[in-house]
């Protein structure tokens, strides 16, 4: 594997080396920065087997070493459910996935089998939640939620300026809501619940409810007043449990046209009123797009690595050209 060089960077790498995960149902994003966050390398390892993926990524980092010198640190943030409470035994593994073949996958025994280097995990919700709160709609807020509707439905949370974890991860995504008005006969896709919030409003849920993708569903088609209302309803809850400063509204199921504004309306109708604090916020700052681009989940996983070793958050990185990207240029590495 000849790694993809990022030209200048290689002049100006620093004392400290940073590494990188985006671990995705589709791809593996894996980055190797210096202590300014400019990428040294990267490359694109699509998910396919685990065994095949992680030693694809592995492989990528043991070249990196031998390239740069030793990794100060590796941070993964991946898809999930996960095990992230450092006591439980089955600490570090993607647990219980509906995704063939990576059920009970240990990540840190793996990277840890390869790289002896402070590392890790955490989900890619809260990884993209750090990219936002460095480089995008999370600027200069201690609180705030990252959701993310696509494939699944996904939260990451930053309370008081970290990533917000407990005994586990929360899973906003599988809240189960009120039906939305209309919606009585889909029994929902989670196979875990049926009927959450990523049961009847993921991707694949309006796909299986409608037939079709929903790209395809026409702008007035009432399956989106149906997503508006779950969407909106998943907000309500978040706002009333997190009190965030502000929401932030992504993935492909957002990019429907005019989706923040009806979901801004939404909300304002199932607040109700209720608390003067509430009544007095701006929709369309309190509900707002990602803005850090597509590299945010990377970008995090990295700020993370930064943390692990300096105990604070980059602050003087920059998003410029020269930072981690998700491309579709990257060079791929087929496992
Ligand atoms: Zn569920």
């Amino acid at each position: 594997m000849e790694l993809r060089r990022r030209g200048a960077a290689l002049m100006s790498a620093g004392p400290l080396l940073l590494g990188g995960i985006e671990a995705g149902g589709t791809k593996f994003l894996c980055a190797v920065a210096d202590q300014n966050g400019h990428s040294l390398a990267e490359v694109r390892i699509p998910t396919t087997t685990a065994a095949d993926t992680l030693g694809a990524a592995s492989a990528f980092f043991a070249e990196a070493q031998l390239e740069f010198g030793r990794i100060d640190a590796l941070s993964i943030g991946s898809f999930g459910p996960l095990s992230l409470n450092p006591v439980a035994p089955d600490h570090g593994c993607i647990t219980s996935t509906p995704k063939a073949g990576w059920q009970d996958i240990d990540l840190l025994r793996h990277f840890r089998a390869t790289l002896d280097v402070p590392m890790t995990l955490d989900t890619d919700v809260n990884c993209a939640a750090v990219g936002e709160h460095l480089f995008g709609s999370g600027m200069g807020l201690d609180t705030f939620c990252y959701v993310t509707i696509g494939t699944g439905i996904g939260v990451g949370l930053l309370i008081g300026g970290a990533p917000h974890g407990g005994a586990n991860h929360p899973e906003a995504g599988h809240i189960r809501l009120p039906r939305a008005p209309g919606d009585v006969d889909f029994a929902g896709i989670c196979p875990f619940h049926g009927d959450c919030i990523e049961g009847l409003a993921s991707g694949p849920a309006m796909s299986a409810r409608w037939g079709v993708v929903g790209e395809r569903l026409p702008t007035d088609h009432p399956g989106w007043e149906m997503e508006v209302d779950y969407i909106a309803g998943l907000c309500a809850t978040l706002t009333y449990v997190v009190r965030p400063d502000r929401i932030i509204l992504g993935g492909g199921v957002m990019a429907a046209p005019d989706m923040h504004d009806r979901v801004r309306r939404a909300l304002r109708t199932k607040l109700a009123g209720y608390d003067a604090s509430l009544r007095s916020v701006d929709m369309t700052d309190y509900v707002a797009v990602p803005t850090a681009g597509a590299s945010a989940g990377l970008t995090g996983a990295l700020a993370l690595a930064y943390r692990t070793t300096m105990r604070q958050w980059p602050a003087h990185w920059t998003m410029s050209s020269s930072g981690p990207r998700a491309s579709a240029s990257l060079e791929t590495i087929h496992a």
